[in-house]
């Protein structure tokens, strides 16, 4: 039945396999000589089989535990060095006919503000964004085929690249929307996506039907096939995630590799990115009100088992998560993070009055932008605001292959200086300018290609002195 490369659902995902799969490492895990022998394969940077990373994530051995971690770190550092990819999330509209249960957007909350943005205040928006320095948006939107047709998408894309102010630009928009279909995917790739990212939640058939009893969103096959189309219409990287809290994680984590399996098995090229979050708090939606909670030891623990399982994978993390749980994991491989999110449709224009509620959850780091880059650098990290692989066409296998074999990183540090000097230049406070530009001359030292350490020495130079926009 279990059949990676199949095109359906419970093949690819196959219930069977994820149980044989815990099973399997439940009488694995104190096998020591066998976890020592998973750690060996991982650190050959190759990446683990579901069933490999399912034993390390149900391994309670705590030298093991830590052994894992310090790999994380160190596959961390090697495939992305110390730079943290910044976005932002906009949502465009909170009209859903969906029923999910998790989320304050389901169709039967009657008491949250709906709103949807027009053209008009996407450009305050984004102008918003821009003054605050990003460069890479995800968009958010509900399932609404009235209010939110893939058409207000397409024309809501159009205007956030259009949007040119002073030196800020919206140079890669993600888009998180419904599973649709491949037309629409074409359209999407047609209109200059970067990632389409959504989220599983589950990918236990008969929870993913209970959590989501009404509208289309109810087809679980449609769901996770989406992928598929997406690729199929010309999308070639996809970012996956589960929400932890619905079901069992370790279910979860096995379910989310076989997935990236399965993309590799049949279109060559595995997840673009694996996002993490949990549930959290929202306007009618209490997270204690489901089971499988899991602690932050536990979610540090899956971020290092995803980051050893899937070296070559981005790992995004939201502002759902709070500084001391983003310190922790963006060190175990974490490679994306948000910054000053706003999860309410608009708010970053002006702030939304506390009457008008249209937030999909609580943000637990609620620090502005230069102060997440500052709070970056003081603990050594590069705040990268690089888009310049989707430019460049680096995207899918092309992207991958680079990634694989560690040659993306002769893009990746140079791009990071360079969009952190336009950052600093452009937008930064006094305080983060000063740490940011001695990181700048330092790093420079760490490009170890002397003709590229020139290249990107003479481009920071360039941005001093008004020009922008370079990269590798
Ligand atoms: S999770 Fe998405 S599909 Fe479900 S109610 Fe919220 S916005 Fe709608
Ligand atoms: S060079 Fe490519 S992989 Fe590296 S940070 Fe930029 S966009 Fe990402």
């Amino acid at each position: 039945m279990y059949n990676p490369k199949s095109l359906k659902a419970e093949e690819f995902i196959s219930h069977d396999e994820i149980m044989d799969t815990l099973s399997f490492a439940d009488e694995k895990k104190d096998d020591l000589d066998f976890v020592d022998s998973i750690i060996a394969k991982a650190r050959l940077r190759k990446g683990l089989t579901h069933r490999e990373a399912s034993v390390l994530l149900a391994c309670e051995d705590e030298s093991r535990i830590n052994e894992i971690y310090k790999l994380a770190e160190q596959i961390k550092k090697d495939f992305y060095g110390n730079r943290i990819v910044m976005f932002a999330p906009l949502y465009l509209s909170n009209y859903c006919v969906n029923g999910c249960l998790y989320c304050p957007y389901h169709l039967k909350n009657k008491h949250i503000a709906r709103k949807k943005l027009t053209q008009e205040e996407i450009v305050k928006e984004v102008t918003a964004l821009q003054d605050m320095g990003h460069k890479r948006l995800a968009i958010e939107a509900g399932e609404d085929p009235i209010n939110n047709p893939i058409e207000y998408i397409l024309e809501c894309i159009n205007t956030i690249y259009s949007i040119k102010h002073k030196n800020g630009a919206i140079r890669r928009v993600n888009v998180n929307i419904a599973a649709t279909t491949v037309e629409n995917y074409r359209k999407l790739k047609d209109a200059g996506i970067g990632t389409y990212i959504l989220f599983q939640e589950t990918y236990h058939k008969q929870s993913y039907e209970r959590l989501h009893p009404t509208g289309p969103k109810h087809n679980y096959a449609y769901h996770t096939e989406a992928m598929d189309r997406a690729m199929e219409g010309g999308i070639d990287d996809v970012g996956l995630g589960v929400l932890f809290g619905l079901e069992l994680y370790r279910y979860e984590f096995a379910g989310l590799l076989m997935h990236a399996e399965h993309l590799e098995a049949v279109h060559g090229v595995g997840p673009h990115t694996i996002s993490v979050p949990r549930v959290k708090r929202a306007d009618d939606i209490d997270p204690d009100e489901f089971d499988n909670g899991i602690s932050d030891d536990i979610f540090a623990k899956i971020c290092a088992c995803i980051r050893v399982a899937v070296p070559y994978t981005g790992m995004i993390i939201s502002t759902r998560e709070s500084k001391a749980v983003r310190e922790k994991v963006i060190r175990l491989g974490v490679s994306q993070i948000s910054g000053a999110s706003k999860t309410s449709v608009g708010g970053y224009c002006e702030p939304e009055p506390e009457e008008e509620n249209s937030a999909q959850f609580d943000v637990s780091d609620n620090r502005t932008l230069d102060e997440v880059v500052r709070w970056l650098m003081e603990m050594g990290y590069i705040p990268s605001f690089c888009t310049a692989c989707y430019r460049e066409g680096r995207t899918g296998d092309r992207f991958m292959s680079l990634c694989k074999s560690g040659q993306i990183q002769n893009c990746c540090h140079p791009n990071a200086l360079i969009t952190l000097k336009e950052y600093l230049t452009d937008y930064a406070s006094d305080k983060t300018r000063e740490i940011g530009e001695r990181l700048i001359s330092d790093e420079l030292q760490n490009i170890p290609n002397e003709k590229a350490r020139m290249v990107c020495s003479d481009y920071i130079e360039k941005i001093e002195h008004g020009a922008r926009d370079f990269r590798f």
